[in-house]
């Protein structure tokens, strides 16, 4: 079992559930867990020292809300509205992806969210059999699963080929990798799936002690077109389907109304707030304010990279903290605190890692270190502060997932980032994407 300290760092810590600051302290870490958190120096051996200082220890990021190989779509389809951008720009170039498509464009997530500072994530894609593998190896976590497309309404929920590769996904990779890969139940939305499908998956979801991932009101134009349907909005919907008996995560929440805030409250569902993915889309506002007012269960995600365009969780806190505030003219509604909260150990409570999330003695070394000898994070009036307003992703020096170090300086000591970075190019040419209209201009002579 390795054992490493960490020293001279200053350490983020969350008593109580209030952030507080251990300076210039000493972190132990022994096997997969913190063992040590103190000021002073402890009387345990540990096999390597590592001196962090002028560097800030966090708690690893949760991008609760994401869609790992759309990282090759990156940059296709903007400016059209979610529905067209979908059926025009996403869905024709996904039906020409193949397995080692979605492998390259994993791992070119996995290299992004590492870098940035994220230790796990939770997915909803086609075909994550082949994620899975790539994720296991690279030492990171993730909440995975198999979404059940609509398909063939004729066909018995039993006969329908698709929820049984849901199932069986779940029963084969629910824990794989030591429990850092879990498996989530997932319906895309309300507006792909129907009422004979979305009842026995969730009761299935239900006997199993699974959780759901959805999206859910995404736009005002899915949220009416759902009342246009039912007669009633998409939240009581999968309500009325039985949905809402499990834990759920629930993506995007924008259109949401009064009612739906009560359902969402009462059954305990975590809404992941993608403040990027809905801007650059159009989609509007997730009404954060009043859902952090009501106590409600909120995480933060980036969605795919192809809404985004990046994988980045400091941008998702930074717009989070300033669209709120803009939005309402009242610069008091969430505050740094309230967004780092979203960001780590909410997420890490809504994928079922109560053993996660937070620096403290026993829980799981997942630990993100930034560098704060840089310009803008100087001088350190408050922390809190800088981390959500000024902090990049590029000031992240190692991330640590169960007491292993999985980026430092720059290098990936699990993933070949240059090998991933030139097969996502070599991908870009095999599917066809659209060439930069940049290199028409005759630019380059
Ligand atoms: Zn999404």
């Amino acid at each position: 079992m390795g054992s490493m300290l960490l020293c001279g760092a200053d350490i983020l810590i969350r008593p109580a559930s209030r952030w507080a600051m251990v300076k210039n302290g000493y972190l132990g870490v022994r096997g997969e867990v913190i063992d040590y958190i103190g000021a002073i120096k402890p009387q345990a051996d540990y096999a390597t020292v590592k001196d962090l200082s002028g560097h800030l220890l966090i708690p690893g990021l949760y991008n609760m809300h994401t869609h790992t190989p759309m990282t090759l779509l990156r940059g296709i389809g903007s400016g059209l509205p979610l529905d067209r951008w979908l059926r025009e720009a996403m869905f024709p170039v996904e039906a020409r992806l193949a397995p080692d498509d979605i492998r390259t464009g994993t791992r070119l997530a996995l290299l992004e969210m590492l870098s940035s500072g994220v230790v796990s994530f939770s997915d909803m894609y086609y075909e994550p059999e082949f994620s899975a593998a790539e994720i296991n190896a690279s030492g990171m976590k993730a909440n995975l699963n198999r979404p059940i497309p609509a398909g063939n309404r004729a066909l018995a929920y039993k006969d329908n080929p698709k929820a049984a590769a849901s199932l069986a996904f779940y029963d084969t990779f629910n824990n794989a990798g030591d429990g850092r890969i879990l498996v989530d139940f997932a319906i895309h939305a309300e507006y792909t799936s129907y009422e004979e499908l979305v009842r026995p998956y969730a009761l299935d979801c239900l006997q199993r002690g699974a959780r759901m991932h959805i999206h859910l009101s995404e736009t005002v134009k899915e949220h009416e077109g759902c009342r246009a349907r039912y007669g009633k909005t998409p939240t009581r919907w999968f309500l009325d389907l039985g949905v809402l008996d499990s834990p759920v995560i629930a993506a995007h929440c924008v259109a949401v109304e009064a009612e739906d805030l009560d359902i969402l409250q009462d059954h305990g569902v975590t809404c992941v707030h993608n403040p990027s993915s809905n801007m650059k889309l159009g989609s509007g506002f997730m009404p954060l304010a009043t859902m952090l007012d009501r106590g409600m269960k909120l995480a933060l995600g980036t969605d795919g990279a192809a809404s985004n365009n990046n994988l980045n969780l400091f941008e998702e806190m930074h717009l989070a903290a300033l669209i709120h505030k803009g939005k309402s003219g009242d610069p008091t509604v969430v505050t740094p605190a309230q967004l780092l909260d979203m960001a780590t150990v909410n997420g890490a409570a809504a994928q079922g890692r109560p053993d996660s999330g937070e620096l403290a003695v026993g829980k799981k070394a997942d630990i993100v270190a930034l560098d704060m000898r840089k310009p803008h994070l100087m001088p350190r009036s408050d922390t809190l502060a800088l981390l959500v307003y000024s902090a990049q992703s590029s000031d992240v020096a190692m991330t640590m997932v169960n007491g292993r170090v999985l980026y430092e300086s720059g290098s990936f000591l699990t993933i070949d980032a240059e090998r991933v970075l030139d097969e996502a190019a070599a991908c870009a040419l095999r599917l066809g994407l659209p060439e930069d209209p940049l290199s028409n201009h005759g630019l380059n002579g």
